[in-house]
């Protein structure tokens, strides 16, 4: 049986992380660690919520093709680690969460990988959860919400655009689409 390679995007804020957790829980899936040049936030642990590693062992990674796919924004770099992911297919479903550029590109080396956004109900109810965040400063905010408009415009080029309004109704929504797609690809 083969495994699917999944990739979740959404806007910063839109409760991606959530609806993983979520998923985790119910299925055999194997979650990538990405790699970030960007500080920790306080919750944050270094090789759970990401590989916290500097710009030169970052760009050192890129030289050796190490990476699935990586995109630098709000001058941080962010990348999949290759190997990790190619590992783990062999035996699981694999969830990139990821950007929408890096998921554009994944879908380019990867015609397979099934692409899934996760979209807010409206724009509002997202600035107020990034505001209720508390861990950027109000510049940031708008730059992320900006960042938001450009990710959300790019949601034709995916698979499947999900809402996340309730979220046991989103998670249930992309439990269907992961059944769906099992079943289309191992025919
Ligand atoms: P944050 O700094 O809020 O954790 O993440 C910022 C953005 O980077 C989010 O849209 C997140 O999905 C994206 N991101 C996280 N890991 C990766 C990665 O490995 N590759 C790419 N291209 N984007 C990533």
């Amino acid at each position: 049986m083969k495994n699917l390679l999944i990739v979740m995007s959404g806007p910063s804020g839109v409760g991606k992380g959530t609806i993983v957790r979520e998923l985790m829980k119910k299925g055999d899936f194997a979650l990538s660690v990405s790699c970030t040049t960007r500080k920790p936030r306080e919750s944050e642990i270094d090789g759970v919520s990401y590989f916290f590693i500097t710009k030169k062992e970052f760009e050192k990674l890129i030289g050796e093709e190490g990476f699935l796919e990586y995109n630098k924004h709000f001058e941080n770099y962010y990348g999949t680690p290759k190997k990790f992911v190619q590992s783990q297919l062999e035996s699981k479903n694999v969830i990139l969460e990821i950007d929408v550029d890096g998921a554009l590109q994944v879908k380019k080396s990867n015609p397979e990988a099934i692409l899934i956004m996760i979209a807010p109900p409206d724009k509002e109810a997202l600035r107020s959860r990034l505001q209720a965040r508390g861990s950027e400063n109000k510049m940031e905010i708008e730059k992320r919400i900006a960042r938001m408009e450009y990710e959300l415009s790019l949601s034709g080029q995916y698979d499947y655009v999900v809402i996340n309004d309730v979220l046991a109704e989103c998670v249930k929504k992309i439990e269907q689409i992961i059944l769906k797609e099992k079943e289309k690809y191992n025919d």
